[in-house]
């Protein structure tokens, strides 16, 4: 089947990733039934032969006006559509969109007329902030890690940075690729505006890592598999938390002393 992505190695790449880590997802158990979304800007990758494709479907209200989105691309999850379905087929499970010029519509311009994730405004506000600020981010991730959901059902975790600081203590690679920490937002209705603003107000607060109380993680990063990886370690640092306290003891973590040493060497953020 002729595909947008033929002769466009760039574009088939990004979305090969996607792909990658859709699978990635579902391996490790964070991306139950249709959970779960991502959306790149592959504005980058978009030639003039693309941008002279027709539309095959739209233009659909975004429901917002997200005015440095104007003349922007991007690959998201279809609605409804399952990570280890995107997997397999990401062309078949997602879709590639156009901004239309008011800022406030998008075309569908992809090999099927996938509808994308109901959780597009919300997503599309989180890129429009990125570039309002200049930031080299394109891609968004939200998943389901368990150890991590877990960890959000104890108040303790959920004060500012209390989470950050014993996750960075249980193993350096933490705090050096995850050097933001993670962010938390408390509880608040999936796909309400509100948690869209929260999300944003937590990442301006110099997170990269978004915590939603029992419900998932938010993540922003360059491209998807950097994004995924923040997730990972942080995840991977929960679980040895959780083997020390399976082995009947709390772990005594990284002193500060040594996390400074850490940030001195490596030039970190935090
Ligand atoms: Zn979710």
């Amino acid at each position: 089947m002729k595909s947008i992505l033929d002769n466009k190695p760039e574009l088939r790449l990004q979305i090969g990733q996607v792909a990658e880590v859709a699978g990635y997802l579902w391996q490790k158990g964070w991306a139950e039934r249709n959970g779960g979304n991502i959306t790149v800007n592959i504005t980058e990758q978009i030639d003039d032969a693309l941008r002279g494709l027709p539309a095959i479907g739209g233009p659909h209200p975004i429901g917002k006006t997200l005015p440095h989105l104007k003349g922007c691309w991007f690959y998201c999850k279809g609605t409804g559509r399952r990570m280890r379905d995107l997997a397999r087929d990401p062309m078949a499970n997602g879709s590639v969109i156009r901004i239309t010029p008011d800022c406030a519509h998008y075309e569908i311009v992809a090999d099927l007329p996938v509808a994308p994730t109901s959780e597009l405004p919300s997503h599309l506000a989180v890129h429009d902030w990125l570039l309002t600020k200049g930031s080299p981010y394109r891609a968004s991730l939200h998943t389901h890690p368990i150890e991590l959901v877990a960890l959000t059902h104890n108040r303790k975790w959920l004060e500012k940075d209390a989470a950050t600081r014993m996750l960075w203590s249980m193993i350096p690679e933490t705090k050096a690729f995850c050097p933001r920490g993670l962010g938390i937002v408390p509880y608040m209705m999936p796909s309400s505006v509100e948690l869209a603003e929260a999300t944003i107000r937590t990442l301006a607060d110099n997170y990269d890592v978004v915590m939603w109380e029992k419900h998932g993680v938010f993540a922003v990063d360059t491209d998807i598999m950097d994004a995924f990886d923040q997730v990972d370690v942080l995840n991977k640092a929960t679980q040895i938390y959780i083997a020390a306290r399976g082995m009947g003891f709390e772990p005594d973590g990284m002193t500060d002393a040594q996390m400074q040493e850490l940030s001195r060497a490596f030039g970190l953020p935090k």
